[in-house]
């Protein structure tokens, strides 16, 4: 038996997980697609022993759930909400809201969506990702803040956030894409980011800023352009396309889909559209991997995702 493939429209999606069981069997196909066998002792039969999807191997007696290692372990949510809400998620291309997954599932409580969604956003994060190769573009930008020509009052209390850009050249089009928080602009921060993102070799494209010139001498066929002299030569536009491309779809994302962000998980949001980006074109792995099926990663609790700043500042994104 194969992996169970992923359903193509919404109609199919809500016909295959009609209820918990149909759930079930899924996971149960994503983690045993030859069937039942037990991670102690290799045995190949098992009864059910909850409605929750605990398997005890008949060897011995070794219990195994079918959602340890998922972000649907150990969840009051019905299995049905959180893949509604997985599938809204790495489908719909701008995301979705805590308050439209409210809505759209009839959750009586804004808290409870919240949290899944962190906890959706947390899995695409994929710590086994390799390096960006060929030819890079790399550019920083500032997220949130007072904005020129904006007098809302809300802007004077947001915080501005750098966040440092990386995307493969491909032909005309854009390759994997690469985006973090960076605390300042400082060679060794640039630098830093170039050296944990890009393959050593690779061609690397910035801007003139000196922070990038020790980029040569790590072993980078670095080429620096002058945004200066572009502009005299009339060609701003061609400097660095796809990284300009990336952050503003980034910038206007941000904006349609969420209206303010805590500058503290801002982090999160670009993983998000990193993730997003990276998998438009499979649907289907952008599915299993965030409800956890295909990667080993411990999901994240509602404590881990609070302590990392719940009253954080309001980045202004109106
Ligand atoms: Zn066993």
């Amino acid at each position: 038996m194969k992996k169970p493939d992923f359903p193509r429209t919404i109609l199919e999606f809500q016909s295959r997980f009609l209820d918990e069981q149909s759930c079930l069997d899924y996971l149960f196909q994503c983690r045993w697609p030859d069937g039942f066998i037990c991670p102690r002792c290799d045995g190949r039969t098992a009864w059910l022993i909850q409605t929750r999807g605990v398997w005890e191997c008949s060897g011995c007696h070794q219990q195994t759930s079918l959602t340890a290692g998922t972000v649907l372990h150990k969840t009051r949510i019905p299995l049905q909400s959180w893949f509604w809400a997985t599938y809204l998620m790495s489908t719909g291309t701008p995301g979705i809201s805590a308050v439209q997954l409210q809505r759209q599932l009839g959750l009586s409580r804004y808290q409870t969506a919240w949290t899944m969604l962190q906890k959706l956003r947390r899995a695409m994060v994929n710590p086994e990702r390799t390096l960006l190769t060929g030819e890079v573009e790399v550019d920083e930008c500032e997220v949130g803040g007072v904005e020129k020509g904006r007098r809302s009052g809300r802007s004077l209390t947001a915080k501005a956030a750098d966040v440092i850009v990386a995307v493969e050249v491909r032909g005309q089009g854009s390759g994997r894409l690469r985006m973090r928080v960076i605390p300042d602009a400082s060679g060794q921060t640039l630098c830093g980011f170039v050296r944990e993102t890009v393959e050593p070799g690779a061609i690397v494209h910035t801007d003139g800023w000196k922070g990038y010139l020790p980029l040569t001498k790590t072993g980078y066929d670095h080429r620096p352009h002058s945004q200066r002299a572009a502009k005299r030569a009339g060609d701003t536009e061609l400097i660095m396309p796809r990284v300009h491309r990336a952050i503003s779809n980034f910038k206007s994302w941000l904006r349609g889909t969420h209206r303010s962000i805590s500058s503290e998980h801002l982090q999160v949001y670009l993983d998000e559209f990193v993730f997003r980006y990276n998998r438009r074109h499979s649907p289907m792995s952008a599915f299993q991997t965030l409800l956890g099926l295909e990667s080993h990663q411990q999901p994240t609790t509602y404590r881990q995702i609070v302590e990392q700043g719940p009253r954080a500042k309001k980045l202004n994104l109106s």
